[in-house]
């Protein structure tokens, strides 16, 4: 006999705990299913960053030539596995035409901004009222620059920032070495964001579902689902490795394999996983409990306890598993020559898809043609920023309730 959830959550990242976690605080009988173990997808070895001035368009206009010349260095960050595939053409075209021109990136930018604006004051919440078991850092986010080129950018964007509304200082290189004590000069500038955060986001994920779970929400991992099978306008049954669930609302927020989840219902997703890479170092002494953004090499970096993390790289090779050396030596060279850090020990290396739309916004609602699923994904570099408010405004849609910003803009 099938098994019965009020709320089924599907996916057990940063998006569906956040959505199991509001819908347990709401009342709600939910019910999340994890193929593997929490935090196992891309919610595991990213920089955790939490970040209002970041949450812009990924192609910044006048970018394209860069990213050109990056592609034909084939060590940049950028590399694109060329394939006979129209359909990731069309997506290709439409995520770089998100930051064409300024107006559009603005837009953009003011789009995930609601977003992540709401999320990082549900983060508050959670720490400060909900107590959330976590180390959080609300240490702000650095911008680093070394070249003419780049320091030109990173302040364009900082006065771009200001525009929005957002806190971002432009520092003189000195001021970013007092600060940034195993940052290696020369540098040429720095801007910082005090209102950025950051966290362990493995982390943050466990921390997140203790929380529902201690509000009443079941979390069962190693639970695969196999098929949606659809009736009409509705999702009737998920079959799964431990048998068959109905559920009066199936949320789908299973990060890049949502793409063909959705499909089984018949529902198309321009989605696409962007492969990112992450090291694990230790923690050099005079590293402060902060998170940087060598604009440079375009590297993230965050102080997580007694570890260092180093994030970057946008691979667009589809679903390629291989974790490239090549790659892995270029972070390490990367992290030597603008960091004081020992590349020697490596902790840790790890890769990830981020879920990328080719609008550049994730998709929140109900999935188009079904009255009783909806998306929660496609949230790309952003999705440890904007997971509580996504889960806030998902349970706020099946409770029918007025949405603390407008949702519209997210529809998939
Ligand atoms: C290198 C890198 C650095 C990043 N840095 C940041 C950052 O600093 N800040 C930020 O905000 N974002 C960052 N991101 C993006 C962020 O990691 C993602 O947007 C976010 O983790 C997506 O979360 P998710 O819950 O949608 O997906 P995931 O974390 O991938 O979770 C999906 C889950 O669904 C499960 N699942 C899949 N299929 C099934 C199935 N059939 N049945 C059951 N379960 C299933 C998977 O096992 C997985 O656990 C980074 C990403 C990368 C790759």
């Amino acid at each position: 006999m099938a098994q019965h959830a009020h709320v089924l959550v599907i996916g057990g990242g940063i998006i569906g705990v956040s959505v199991a976690y509001y819908a347990a605080r709401a009342g709600l009988g939910v019910t999340l299913l994890e193929r593997h173990t929490l935090a196992s997808g891309s919610s595991f070895g990213n920089t955790g960053l939490l970040t209002l001035c970041d949450s812009h368009p990924l192609a910044v206009p006048g970018s394209a030539l860069k990213g050109l010349r990056w592609l034909l260095q084939g060590r940049g960050p950028l590399y694109i596995h060329p394939r006979m595939d129209a359909r990731f053409w069309l997506w290709l075209l439409r995520f770089a035409r998100s930051g064409s021109d300024w107006a559009t990136f603005r837009r953009e930018w003011a789009h995930n901004l609601a977003l992540s604006r709401l999320s990082l004051e549900l983060y508050r919440d959670l720490v400060e009222q909900e107590g959330l078991p976590v180390a959080w850092h609300q240490a702000g986010v650095y911008h680093v620059a070394y070249t003419p080129e780049v320091w030109e950018e990173t302040r364009r964007l900082a006065h771009e920032a200001q525009a929005v509304g957002l806190q971002a200082y432009i520092l003189p290189p000195a001021e970013v070495l007092a600060r940034l004590p195993y940052v290696r000069a020369p540098v040429l500038g720095g801007v910082f964001c005090p209102n950025d955060a950051h966290a362990d986001p493995a982390a943050l994920v466990h921390a997140l579902a203790e929380r529902a779970r201690s509000r009443g929400a079941r979390i069962l991992e190693g639970v695969e689902v196999l098929r949606l099978v659809r009736h009409g306008e509705r999702v009737r049954e998920v079959w799964t490795t431990h048998g068959v669930y109905t559920a009066t609302w199936v949320v789908l927020a299973a990060g890049v394999w949502t793409r063909e989840l959705a499909a089984q219902v018949g529902v198309s997703l321009a989605l696409e996983p962007a492969k990112g890479y992450s090291l694990t170092l230790p923690r050099p002494e005079q590293a402060p409990p902060t998170a940087l953004l060598l604009d440079e090499p375009k590297l993230a970096v965050t102080v997580l306890e007694q570890r260092l993390r180093l994030a970057g790289l946008l691979e667009l090779s589809g679903m390629d598993a291989r974790l490239r050396w090549a790659r892995v030596k270029h972070m390490l060279a990367a992290a030597a020559q603008y960091l004081r850090v020992d590349t020697q020990e490596i902790l840790g290396v790890w890769r990830g898809w981020r879920p990328c739309t080719a609008h550049g916004r994730p998709y929140i609602g109900r999935a188009p043609g079904l009255r009783n699923l909806f998306l929660a994904t496609g949230h790309c570099t952003l999705g440890m920023t904007q997971g509580p408010a996504t889960g806030r405004l998902i349970v706020d849609l099946i409770l029918e309730q007025p949405t603390a910003i407008d949702v519209s803009l997210y529809a998939p």
